[in-house]
């Protein structure tokens, strides 16, 4: 018996309906040709097939089609943004000061910093105790030579959603640029182009049962804002982003997308449901309590601490299901989240802290199940301590 997979956050799998319309690009008799092949009816179809993807994507955001860039993933997108943004506005002489938060994915953190190297200064804002960064940090932070502010949509450890439509605000104020990570929240909760004050915006297609190594930046078009190509040779995808383009998995993507649509509020509430099942039969031990509990949280995310509980040990002894102690990326380090510090937990408790992440094929056995080892594996190490 595989373990319960309690790990929807660090990767999901693929959609039944999403791997149909993959194959469906790849044999002799598919979908195979070039995208960009221009003389020949194979180029057409797969061209034709890209943009439909591309404009099923582009629904789930409420943009246009000719905003969505293909990427290999958020990682991939999140370096075009930043680095594309900061070089483009340092080269029109606008600044080169950046914000962004203490508790970015590293895909941000590690880009910033490599910024920061090339002469960039950043300031990180800090999350409140509930795991949120407030449009009020922002604020504080931008500057006036500020040109561009990275926040995450929602965190992939605790789940903590922020009010991008107050921070957007403020960065619109300021007259710089926005990247959003929505890697965690893309086809999860609402994104409205047309309402929010977003201007680049990361994608994963991994995170939403379509195919790992695929993603997209959003970016609006608007005058004055331009993003440095990082890839080049060909230039595919507006210039932004050269490489002939993926079809299958950009296809998958566009499926996924067109399932969110369809599924995520129906998802959502069924998930948040069976988190609460499990929370409750959790609950019932001594000194636990969820990481980022005080804010809006999104619905399959539970970020435990076991008060007193050694991390390493408990989830040594969960053989029986899958779950991951702070970020999945840094699981190989054994040192403490740095979400989680940033938030204000001592290392300790840091350390006692498991995300279980739940999603759409989640089922009560399963929770029940992943219930009864947990509070039974917990008894087990508080009575041997
Ligand atoms: C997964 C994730 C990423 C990286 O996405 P990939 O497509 O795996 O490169 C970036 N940011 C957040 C918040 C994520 O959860």
């Amino acid at each position: 018996m595989k373990p319960v997979y309690l790990d929807y956050a660090a990767s999901t799998p693929v959609a039944p309906e999403v791997i149909v319309a993959m194959q469906e690009c790849l044999g002799l008799e598919g979908n195979f040709g070039n995208p960009a092949s221009r003389s020949h009816l194979y180029g057409w179809l797969a061209e034709e097939a890209v943009e439909n993807a591309r404009a099923q994507v582009a629904e789930l955001l409420n943009a246009d089609p000719r905003e969505i860039i293909w990427t290999s993933g958020a990682t991939e997108a999140i370096n075009l943004a930043i680095k594309g943004a900061a070089f483009a506005a340092k080269r029109s002489g606008q600044g080169e000061h950046i914000v962004t938060s203490t508790i970015e994915h590293k895909a941000v953190l590690d880009t910033v910093n490599w910024l920061a190297q090339q002469g960039f200064r950043v300031t990180k804002v800090a999350p409140n105790s509930a795991g949120e960064i407030t449009a009020e940090a922002v604020q504080e932070a931008v500057e006036e030579d500020t040109v561009l502010v990275s926040v995450m949509h929602a965190n992939n450890e605790t789940g903590v959603i922020n009010d991008i439509a107050a921070i957007g605000a403020v960065v619109r104020a300021a007259n710089a640029i926005f990247h959003v990570d929505a890697a965690q929240t893309f086809g999860k909760l609402p994104l409205d182009m047309g309402t929010l004050a977003v201007d680049l915006l990361s994608a994963s297609a991994h995170k939403v049962y379509g195919p790992k190594g695929m993603g997209a930046l959003y970016v609006r078009r608007r005058p004055g804002l331009k993003v440095e190509a990082q890839i080049h040779g060909g230039g595919h995808e507006r210039g932004m982003r050269s490489g002939t383009l993926a079809t299958h998995q950009i296809v998958g993507f566009g499926k996924a997308s067109a399932l969110a649509l369809e599924s995520q509020e129906a998802d959502n509430q069924r998930i948040a449901a069976l988190r609460e099942r499990l929370w409750q039969r959790i609950a019932q031990l001594p000194n636990v309590s969820i990481n980022g509990g005080d804010a809006q949280r999104l619905a399959g995310h539970l970020n435990v601490a076991f008060h007193g509980v050694n991390g390493d040990l408990l989830l040594a002894g969960l053989t029986k299901i899958a779950a991951s102690s702070g970020s999945a990326c840094t699981s190989a380090s054994v040192a403490p989240s740095y979400v989680l510090a940033a938030m204000g937990l001592s290392s300790q408790d840091a350390h006692s802290s498991l995300r279980f992440s739940l999603g759409r094929y989640t089922t009560e056995e399963e929770v029940d199940a992943a219930a009864e080892v947990i509070v039974d594996t917990v008894k087990r190490l508080l009575a041997s301590q």
